[in-house]
């Protein structure tokens, strides 16, 4: 009889990693899609089954503060200072890699991003693992993040040895990236813990190379099928949906609790296409706190050839 896909089996998931296999790993963010940072073949199978481009850099998952530390050539004190305050948490920095940090891993830069996840299971697995995963998302690349064990089966299918199920993520949206390269660390992406969450901890700087500092960053991702149109007013949204069909139409508040709202977003993404929807149009939250993250993830979702941004 053949094994199970979907499982809770922190074992069997560690076999298949040391082995150069590829785990559907839950964080509290998205689903990641995870292999041995270590083995180059293993990492290649992650670029492989998502259609990832390569030279699009991986987040580095690792148990603790002190594991994140021996992949970086320098530890800045900015990272330490965010590391220890807001891990395990949806946080990646960037620091100078160690030299045996694989540049399949980091996209053939001199940098890598770290994260710990605050995820009970995610902690287990990599506590006993003792080393780097590399987890990017489990998803085809462009698509929309997976938040349950059943988004990555969905997804990937059995192009994945084996998925970890550690129930729906709770924060739903993925990690905030610092750069902490620099004199002044810089975010580069918005995320789970906020721009003025950071700001308690440390002073930021504005990030004037903008995306080039942020290989993989891309204007449209995170896509459904149906066509999104962003809008920052329920009347104007409503107003602007009166001669479309109420049965391909699906109008979502995400101002009214933002943070309710991120954790089932992909969710909600995917239930729109399963629903048959091909119109969504979506209330944005105020550009504060997780609004800041939503918008950006919404704004890429609604930069597909189908979508707009009003
Ligand atoms: P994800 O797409 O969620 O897997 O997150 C990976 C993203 O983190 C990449 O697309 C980059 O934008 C960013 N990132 C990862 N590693 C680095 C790095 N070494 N330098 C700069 N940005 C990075
Ligand atoms: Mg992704």
């Amino acid at each position: 009889m053949s094994q199970q896909v979907i499982g809770n089996d922190v074992d069997r998931a560690l076999e298949i990693l040391r082995n150069g296999g590829l785990v559907g790993l839950p964080t509290e963010t998205v689903y990641g899609l995870a292999a041995d940072a270590s083995q180059k073949k293993a990492v290649a199978k992650i670029f492989a089954t998502k259609g990832r481009p390569n030279s699009h850099p991986l987040i580095v998952h690792v148990a603790s503060i002190e594991v994140a530390r021996q992949l970086c050539s320098l530890w800045p004190h900015s990272a330490e200072l965010l590391g220890s305050t807001y891990w395990p948490g949806p946080l990646s920095v960037v620091v100078n890699k160690a030299p045996d940090v694989l540049v399949e891993v980091t996209g053939g830069h001199q940098t890598v991003a770290l994260r710990v996840p605050g995820h009970v299971m995610a902690i287990e697995l990599l506590t006993h693992f003792n080393g780097g995963l590399a987890a990017p998302s489990a998803n085809k690349f462009g698509k929309v993040s997976p938040t349950t064990a059943q988004h990555v089966l969905d997804d990937l299918g059995t192009s994945v040895d084996y998925i970890l199920d550690g129930g729906p993520c709770a924060v739903g949206l993925e990690s905030t990236i610092v750069d902490c390269c620099g004199d002044i660390p810089v975010v580069l992406r918005p995320g789970g813990i906020t721009t003025e969450d950071i700001q308690k901890v440390v002073a930021l700087g504005v990030d004037e190379l903008g995306i080039s500092r942020a290989p993989g960053m891309l204007p449209a991702h995170y896509a459904p099928q149906c066509q999104v149109t962003l809008f920052q007013e329920l009347a104007e949204a409503m107003r602007a949906s009166e001669t479309f069909d109420a049965a391909t139409l699906r109008v979502i508040d995400a101002s009214i609790n933002p943070l309710v709202f991120a954790s089932s977003m992909y969710a909600q993404l995917r239930q729109c296409d399963i629903d048959g929807i091909k119109h969504l149009r979506v209330v944005l939250p105020d550009a504060i706190g997780i609004g800041l993250a939503i918008r950006d993830r919404l704004t890429k979702a609604a930069h597909g050839p189908k979508s707009q941004s009003r």
